[in-house]
């Protein structure tokens, strides 16, 4: 089957059937299993509903075949699926680099909770280059934990050049892959360890339902994660396995249309006297666009708008203007979405360039185009 399409390929990860069967396989509301002689209850896996029934390994196998991964694991969510795959990697004394635009939970999750368990933690400007970022690898260095592009700035770290030094150096390189969503981007064929996904985000698709995972080629890795796994007592419970699944079957058709809104919101707002700039890494004109030719093959809805300066109660005013975008966290559904973020960008490393004004993080959902400029239109009359 790999010589057929992506997403040919993500529809069709169920095997040849011998029995009459529904297209999608059943929702199995377990903790116990039961099994029919004491033989097999010590033998068989899965034992226990935590462990995941034949919902999660449909989704395991789909989320294989969509980041070539050899190995998956699942979790309640996103973040869960980052604090998985970090803390499975590193033991007391251990050091890790972390990349400065990393989602923000995640690194808090590096600078709180790793800390607590006796790890330190560098954090690295995303546009280092390959000499800073060997300075800052300590002898106790095992981990490198990056996220392309970056949260909320949209900044690309060079992955091939930090696969390179982590090679050399025997360090764990961990990618927050949520933006690509599995099908524009491919951590692992890059020579990334182990990639991660919100599967919140563009897997579900429709703003109902939390998920995450963990995905890696090497065995020795997949070990430890399923360790951790074990031990936190991570899952994924199978409404939101199923959820995730049904999502996925769709997902090259709905991030088209995600990327084409996106695209054309990007160009429309370029051309606005309110904004500054406009950051989508698929633009030729952001700092990282040649990066983000090199390692992707599309790009999703979500992108960033720099605002001219404007007062607060004006920005505001705009954002209480919208009707079609929600003001809200998360995004991947079928909505579009702003909001402003300069609260929560928490950065060691100023943004480069620096920042014109208030910064705005758009998610283009799946409406009418002209519908989208149009609300957003109105709303900017509010900011002059
Ligand atoms: C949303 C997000 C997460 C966390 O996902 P949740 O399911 O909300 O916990 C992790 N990484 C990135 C890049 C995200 O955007």
């Amino acid at each position: 089957m790999t010589q057929h399409k992506p997403s040919t390929r993500l529809i069709h990860t169920r095997g040849s059937r011998l029995e009459p069967s529904s297209v999608n396989p059943p929702i199995e509301r377990a903790s116990t299993v039961l099994f029919p002689d004491p033989g097999t209850l010590y033998t068989h896996k899965p034992g226990y509903g935590r462990m995941g029934l034949t919902v999660h390994r449909e989704l395991e196998a789909a989320l294989a075949t969509l980041e070539h991964a050899e190995h998956v694991r699942l979790t309640m969510n996103g973040l869960a699926a980052c604090a998985l795959a970090i803390g499975s990697v590193l033991d007391v004394g251990d050091h890790a680099l972390i990349q400065d635009s990393l989602y923000g939970p995640t690194r808090r999750f590096c600078e709180r909770r790793l800390k607590a368990m006796g790890i330190t933690v560098t954090r690295f400007p995303t546009r280092i280059d390959a000499s800073t970022l060997m300075a800052l690898v300590q002898p106790n260095t095992k981990a490198l934990v990056l996220e392309s592009p970056g949260s909320l700035t949209f900044d690309l770290p060079d992955t091939q050049m930090m696969v390179g030094i982590a090679a050399e150096r025997g360090l764990v390189t961990i990618a927050d892959n949520t933006w690509g969503a599995g099908l524009y981007h491919k951590p692992l064929d890059l020579g990334v360890d182990i990639s991660v996904q919100a599967l919140t985000k563009y897997a579900v698709g429709h703003a109902d339902a939390f998920g995450g995972a963990v995905m890696t080629r090497r065995q020795d890795l997949a070990s430890r994660i399923v360790a951790c796994s074990e031990d936190w007592g991570i899952a994924l419970g199978p409404e939101e396995a199923y959820a995730a699944l049904r999502g996925l079957r769709t997902l090259d058709a709905r991030l088209t249309r995600h990327q084409a809104n996106g695209l054309a919101l990007a160009e429309w707002l370029a051309t606005r006297p309110e904004v500054a700039r406009v950051i989508h890494p698929a633009r030729p004109d952001h700092p990282d666009h040649a990066l983000w030719k090199r390692d992707f093959t599309g790009a999703c809805g979500l992108f960033g708008a720099v605002l001219n300066p404007v007062p607060e109660d004006r920005l505001n005013d705009m954002l209480s203007a919208v009707k079609l975008f929600g003001l809200g966290f998360s995004w991947g559904g079928y909505e579009s979405l702003i909001i402003p973020c300069d609260a929560q960008l928490n950065r060691t490393f100023t943004p480069e360039p620096q920042l014109e004004g208030p910064l705005l993080r758009i998610h283009a959902g799946l409406e009418a185009i002209e519908d989208l400029q149009a609300d957003l239109a109105q709303a900017f009359a509010r900011l002059t």
